[in-house]
């Protein structure tokens, strides 16, 4: 069990769902993790405290990933932990499901900035720090972006953008060893999905209907996916988009 030993890994958005099970399955495979939060300090330590009683090492940096100076701190404290950085996860995300008639611009750029500008800006930061020395990023896109849903018309919109992010990065960035991939994930029981009101509801219902597989992801589903495009297991694959779902065919 030590695909990423001694690699350096920030995981955004680490504090709840499918981050921190990232965070805590590449601590397992001998990784250092930065688990980053925007405000849920109390999660977030939960899953540092769940990492270092399982023998791994994690650290906690708060850093609201749409603001760039938080992102600045958010490296500038990794470094100073670590010195190297070889593994970006962007999970950090936000999913709000609106009629077009009530799409505002603050639900837009809420969205937007956290979804899509956060990624490009801990990407630019992240690329300072593997220097030279390759890297691997992995973002959490959506199966959203694929099969755009009812009332999500801004949500998958930020999602497909980061795949475009994703395939357009592949291609400038092979050539200094920085492989970049996204995972889609289906529908996968979260905090987030939570108190979003997913669970439980008819809609849950349905997207276990439309998943052959026969019930929601679970977080772990999608952290096994994320350990193996960050190891050396997937050294030849970059720009592609992962779907890990079930095989869920709509939302
Ligand atoms: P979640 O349970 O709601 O957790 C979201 C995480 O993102 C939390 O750790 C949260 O931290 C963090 N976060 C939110 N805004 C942030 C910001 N500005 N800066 C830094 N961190 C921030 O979400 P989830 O369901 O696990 O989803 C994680 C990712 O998977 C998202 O990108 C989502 O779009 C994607 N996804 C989810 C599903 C699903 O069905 N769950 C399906 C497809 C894709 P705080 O709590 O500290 O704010």
């Amino acid at each position: 069990m030590s695909k990423l030993k001694n690699k350096v890994a920030i995981v955004t958005g680490a504090s709840k769902g499918i981050g921190a099970a990232i965070a805590k399955y590449f601590a397992a495979e001998g990784a250092k993790v930065v688990v980053n939060y925007a405000s849920s300090k109390r999660d977030a330590e939960q899953v540092v405290k769940s990492i270092a009683d399982n023998g791994g090492t994690a650290i906690l940096v708060q850093a609201d990933v749409s603001k760039e100076a938080d992102v600045t701190r958010l490296f500038d404290e990794t470094n100073k932990a670590f010195g190297v950085l070889d593994i970006l996860v962007n999970n950090a995300g936000i999913y709000q499901y609106l009629p077009i008639e009530l799409v505002s611009q603050e639900s837009f750029h809420q969205q937007f900035n956290i979804n899509v500008l956060g990624s490009l800006l801990t990407i630019q930061a992240a690329l300072k720090q593997f220097d030279g020395k390759g890297g691997n990023i992995i973002n959490i896109s959506s199966g959203a972006s694929n099969m755009p849903m009812a009332t999500g018309s801004v949500y998958s919109a930020t999602k497909a953008a980061l795949d475009a992010i994703t395939i357009s990065l592949s291609k400038e960035l092979g050539a200094k060893n920085v492989r970049i991939n996204s995972i889609l994930p289906g529908a996968t029981e979260t905090e987030g999905t939570h108190t979003t009101g997913i669970m439980g509801s008819d809609f849950e219902k349905k997207l276990v209907e439309n998943t052959p597989l026969g019930r929601m992801g679970q977080p772990e589903d999608i952290a096994k996916m994320a350990v193996f495009l960050a190891s050396d297991d997937a050294a030849w694959i970059t720009g592609e988009k992962i779907s890990v779902s079930g095989g869920i065919y709509g939302f």
